[in-house]
């Protein structure tokens, strides 16, 4: 399998490329060539196994292949339970934050970050060369490190950091703004050391956008280092966020003979761009729903047909803070006009009192402790018609409560319990360096 870039000027590479260059060389985002059906006989609660039969047809032929088994054994080491919360309306959460920084981002993380580790992260194709794996063999650039440089505005930059901690021959650089995350992200981002960097800078989230871009874009920077993306663009964050669609399509569809629906916290759209795929490749899924928060550039562009990107406005699910969501150019790849969009996804937008409002209603209804992202979700279910008739459905979970515990706790009236991967981040010690919102300052501090 080869995969092209959804702009189509440049040519199709494999997936270890795809991994190591994160844009294709013509600024678009790389998307599988073709869309094979599947029909993976793994048990749906064993994830490593599911994902060496689902990934399989993705690797054949790459550097990757004869890696995927030891890589989904290493990304996979976490549980993705579907729990019931409401049998007689066969309504399911998707638990999707067991994982060392309780996100969902970490599957995708770790995937990305255990791949790029085996294929030997210093050697081969710069990003943005657009050559194919066979040029890259050769490539004089073999000696320069591999830089992952990582903008966050709250969840991507700990999952990233914990994934790569540690790992020779990649280093890691976070930048999140300044006095703008919160307490609790904030020790994620900065609670490591040695080939991780944390750095603050005096500016909003746009800004440390901006750097990264102009990073890439930077020649003197990227003669002395090979620089790469771990945002959702880079697609081995994509590929194994779909294995876990599959687990809990494929258990419905065995214990309950129906496909099943579900409902998607989304910003970026890269958790909803794997679910879509997932479909596409014969996943037993029915409806998918985008769950947007007060950034409702995916809504208005369902409803009107017209894609008007703008900038984000802060919400209480900020990890969701998107107006110009990047993987969409991935979703209309396969569905180019808004009508064919429509019958694939339908969107809906929540406010922060409806969220507020969602957070209370399901702890009393289930005893449920929704994250406020997972809520915008799980408000959106309510929303939609005729959900009696039309399960299972799936509302996807995809962070822990207790990383949000500032507002959640006012909420439900109760203290939250830190899990036990969250408690481990909080022992260790933060460290950061301060710069300005200026490229100088980056290359300063990488
Ligand atoms: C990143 C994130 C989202 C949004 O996911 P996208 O792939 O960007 O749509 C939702 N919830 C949480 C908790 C996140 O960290």
């Amino acid at each position: 399998m080869r995969f092209a870039s959804t702009r189509r000027g440049c040519e199709p590479v494999s997936l270890s490329v795809a991994l190591r260059q994160g844009l294709a060389g013509d600024g678009g985002l790389y998307v599988p060539e073709s869309w094979p059906r599947l029909t993976p006989r793994a048990p749906a609660e064993d994830l490593p196994a599911l994902a060496r039969e689902v990934l399989q047809v993705f690797v054949t032929g790459d550097a990757l292949e004869g890696l995927l088994a030891d890589v989904a054994r290493e990304a996979f080491n976490f549980p993705a339970p579907l729990v019931s919360l409401d049998a007689a309306h066969g309504l399911f959460a998707l638990e999707l934050f067991h994982g060392p920084t309780a996100a969902f981002k970490d599957f995708g993380a770790r995937f990305l970050a255990a791949a790029l580790a085996r294929l030997g992260a210093g050697q081969g194709a710069g990003p943005r060369s657009g050559e194919s794996a066979g040029q890259s063999a050769g490539d004089s650039a073999a000696a320069r490190p591999l830089h992952i440089l990582v903008a966050t505005s709250g969840d991507t930059g700990g999952a990233v950091a914990a994934a790569f901690h540690h790992r020779p021959g990649v280093r890691v650089a976070v930048l999140f703004p300044e006095g703008l995350v919160s307490p609790t992200q904030q020790q994620q981002l900065t609670c490591w050391d040695d080939n991780v960097s944390s750095l603050a800078v005096r500016g909003r989230f746009d800004d440390c956008q901006r750097l990264v871009k102009e990073a890439f874009a930077d020649a003197h920077l990227r003669a002395r280092a090979q620089l790469s993306s771990a945002n959702s663009i880079n697609l081995g964050r994509l590929l194994p966020q779909t294995v876990y669609y599959w687990a809990a399509s494929l258990a419905l569809q065995r214990s309950l003979g129906r496909p099943a629906s579900f409902v998607i916290p989304s910003g970026n759209l890269g958790n909803a761009t794997a679910c879509v795929w997932a479909r596409r490749l014969g996943a037993p899924i029915s409806s998918i729903v985008l769950a947007h928060n007060a950034n409702r550039t995916v809504p208005d562009y369902l409803q009107d047909g017209v894609l008007r990107p703008r900038p984000s406005v802060a919400t209480l699910s900020s990890a969701m803070d998107v107006g110009d969501p990047s993987n969409l150019e991935r979703v209309t790849a396969l569905y180019p006009d808004a009508t064919a969009l429509r019958d694939a996804v339908s969107a809906v937008s929540v406010d922060d009192a409806a969220t507020r409002a969602r957070i209370r209603a399901d702890y009393m209804r289930y005893g449920r402790v929704w994250c406020p992202h997972s809520a915008v979700a799980a408000e959106a279910y309510t929303r939609l018609a005729d959900t009696a008739a039309s399960g299972p459905w799936v509302i996807v979970a995809t962070a822990h409560p207790a990383k949000f515990r500032e507002i959640v706790e006012p909420l439900i009236g109760r203290p939250l319990d830190m899990p036990a991967n969250l408690a481990r981040l909080f022992e260790r010690r933060s460290s950061y360096v301060t710069i300005d919102a200026t490229l100088a300052a980056l290359e300063g501090a990488l």
